[in-house]
């Protein structure tokens, strides 16, 4: 028996992933009430134990011992998930008091939002623990931001270790990761290039048509 494996993919033209002007994200920055007053950490995912949300907290203050920067961790609660509320709580105590550090729980359909939060960022982290797919990853590469991810699932076919961002297995090695971005901010801005090219190489809805020609051609033949 033959299978395939078609990997996911993004439209570049969707609310999530469309162009937005400076202005566009400063607008929605605003809204958020989160200041664009120094670089931003950003990790987009829902509160869910495997996105180590409480371990993205503590990378933040391992770096603001050293450098200045802001945190947002941006999500939802799935509805299929009942431990989504008990985490976002737990998140929360973990950053109650640190007005650096901005969580939001935000709507299902916040996809403009999440695109102006990604354009924004300096930083993009995805701490997974263990993952599918990954698709934040692939959308903030596509943006040009480097990430740092989880070793884990779909997210090491997207992030070439010292290309477009960095593979970690630790609090420790984000930390030095973002620190390092921090410091190099010319090599960070060549690795966000670096992802933008490996996804539109490889992760846009055109390849993933293209990947359904082929299988539909070869199940006709
Ligand atoms: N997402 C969203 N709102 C949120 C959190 C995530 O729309 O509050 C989107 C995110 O932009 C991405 C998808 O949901 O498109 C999450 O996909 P991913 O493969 O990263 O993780 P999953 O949630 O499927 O484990």
């Amino acid at each position: 028996m033959a299978y395939y494996i078609i990997p996911p993919s993004i439209d570049p033209l969707s609310e999530k992933n469309k162009e937005l002007s400076t202005q566009q994200v400063k607008n929605v920055f605003e809204k958020l009430g989160i200041p664009q007053d120094r670089p931003i950490l950003l990790q987009v995912s829902r509160f869910d134990y495997f996105k180590d949300p409480i371990g993205v907290i503590k990378v933040c203050r391992q770096v603001k011992k050293r450098a200045s920067c802001r945190l947002i961790l941006a999500g939802g609660i799935a509805e299929d998930n009942p431990e989504g509320s008990y985490i976002l709580k737990q998140v929360k105590e973990e950053a109650k008091g640190d007005l650096d550090i901005h969580i939001l729980n935000l709507p299902p359909d916040s996809f403009f939002e999440i695109n102006a939060l990604q354009r924004g960022a300096d930083i993009v982290i995805q701490k997974s623990l263990k993952e599918g797919f990954g698709l934040t990853v692939t959308e903030a590469l596509w943006k040009t931001r480097p990430v740092i991810g989880g070793n884990a699932g779909g997210i090491k076919l997207q992030i070439k270790d010292g290309e477009n961002g960095f593979l970690i297995d630790s609090i420790e090695e984000t930390t030095d990761k973002v620190e390092y971005l921090l410091k190099n901010s010319s090599h960070a801005r060549e690795m966000g290039e670096a992802g933008r090219k490996i996804v539109k190489d490889k992760f846009l809805i055109t390849r993933y048509f293209k990947n359904y020609l082929r299988l539909i051609g070869e199940l006709c033949s």
